[in-house]
């Protein structure tokens, strides 16, 4: 389970990923609660995996995506320096 940088957007407090179902190789439904009890907005969300920032080792070959433009690139640069841990969003209860 998960809290990091997901937040409520009515009363502001961290929500938590409750489980997620694949839909497909890149893309899994995500069901998210507010941790806040008070609150305990839930919500169905998804995943996606949509561009390829660095090419795989072992490709293959029917699961491609498209490349990242620079722009997207220079973003996840960015934003990659800036995190301190790595996020397991699909981790379970
Ligand atoms: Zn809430």
């Amino acid at each position: 389970m998960s809290t990091y940088k997901l937040q409520c957007p009515h009363c502001h407090s961290a929500v938590r990923i409750r489980t997620s179902v694949g839909q497909h190789a890149y893309l899994r439904a995500t069901y998210m609660q507010c941790i806040n009890i008070a609150c305990s907005a839930s919500w169905v969300g998804r995943f996606e995996f949509t561009h390829e920032l660095s090419p795989p080792g072992q490709p293959n070959p029917q699961m491609r995506l498209p490349e990242a433009p620079s722009a997207m690139r220079r973003s996840a640069k960015v934003h990659e320096q800036n995190t301190e841990e790595t996020l397991d969003l699909f981790a379970h209860e």
